[in-house]
């Protein structure tokens, strides 16, 4: 579970996010909204502080982060992973090693960083790939490495930064399969943010829609179609980019 408490985060006298309170539930697949500039990064960030708050509590898996040393949010980090728009692989390494970092990073038994790092890339289907770099693969299978590493510490909870807006439709739905199935099987709660209604649409329960520094609606995903809770759909439609 994912709890922010009035979390508010300025970046000089510009306030990006404005007292958010907001509750992920544990195996939730949750989304945030909003246009360019809305502060959905920002908030992301918060949920494993890579940005410290001004002010509020953020809590992860009954882990208050923002009371935690340096130290002791390292080691709260390994339970969160991240993955973002431009993938973020290392050029220079194989995709075996790409992976193989995030486990030499917390000090994972050496003799079984290599099995672990092969059943991570098995489950995102590119066990095949491990030898390659990431020039050779397509942007769908950069964002599956991606995955992979964020996968490969066991993480309870997988933040997403527009994992699809570098990819093509075809790709774009082979991912969300991918995160998916992370939340079905392995039990992860997976927050996603876009800018794109359809990725919501098609795999979130619940969406915030950010504007302007705070959540102004929520969006409820049911099989009969989008419920807004408070507001004009077609007005929050407009201010999508
Ligand atoms: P996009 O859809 O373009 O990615 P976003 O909703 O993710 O936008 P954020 O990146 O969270 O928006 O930024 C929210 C606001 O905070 C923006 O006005 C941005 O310029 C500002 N901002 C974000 N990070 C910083 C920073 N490190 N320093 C200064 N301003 C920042
Ligand atoms: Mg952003």
């Amino acid at each position: 579970m994912i709890t922010l408490h009035q979390v508010s985060k300025s970046f000089g006298s510009y306030e990006a996010i404005k007292s958010v309170s907001l509750t992920i539930n544990r195996g939730e697949i949750y989304g945030i909204i909003g246009p360019s500039g809305a502060g959905k990064s920002t908030l992301l960030r918060l949920m494993n502080v890579l940005e410290k708050p001004d002010s509020g509590e953020v809590e992860v898996n009954g882990q208050l982060l923002t009371s935690l040393t340096p130290a002791e949010l390292r080691r709260a980090r390994q339970s969160i992973g991240m993955i973002f728009q431009h993938f973020h692989l290392l050029s220079n390494k194989t995709v075996h090693d790409n992976v193989a970092v995030s486990l030499e990073l917390t000090g994972f038994p050496r003799k079984q960083r290599r099995a672990r790092v092969m059943e991570c890339l098995a489950f995102v289907g590119l066990e095949h790939a491990a030898s390659k770099y990431p020039a050779q693969l397509s942007g769908g299978q950069k964002q599956r490495v991606a995955i992979a590493r964020a996968l490969a510490n066991s993480p309870q909870v997988l933040l997403c930064d527009e994992p699809t807006s570098s990819l093509d439709s075809s790709t774009t739905a082979e991912v969300l399969q991918v995160l998916q199935k992370i939340n079905q099987t392995l039990d992860v709660t997976v927050v996603i943010v876009s800018h794109e209604l359809d990725v919501i649409k098609s795999i979130c329960q619940r969406v915030a829609v950010v504007d302007d520094g705070f959540i102004y609606d929520t969006i409820i995903n049911e099989p009969t179609g989008i419920q807004f809770v408070d507001k004009d759909p077609q007005s929050f439609v407009d201010r999508l980019r």
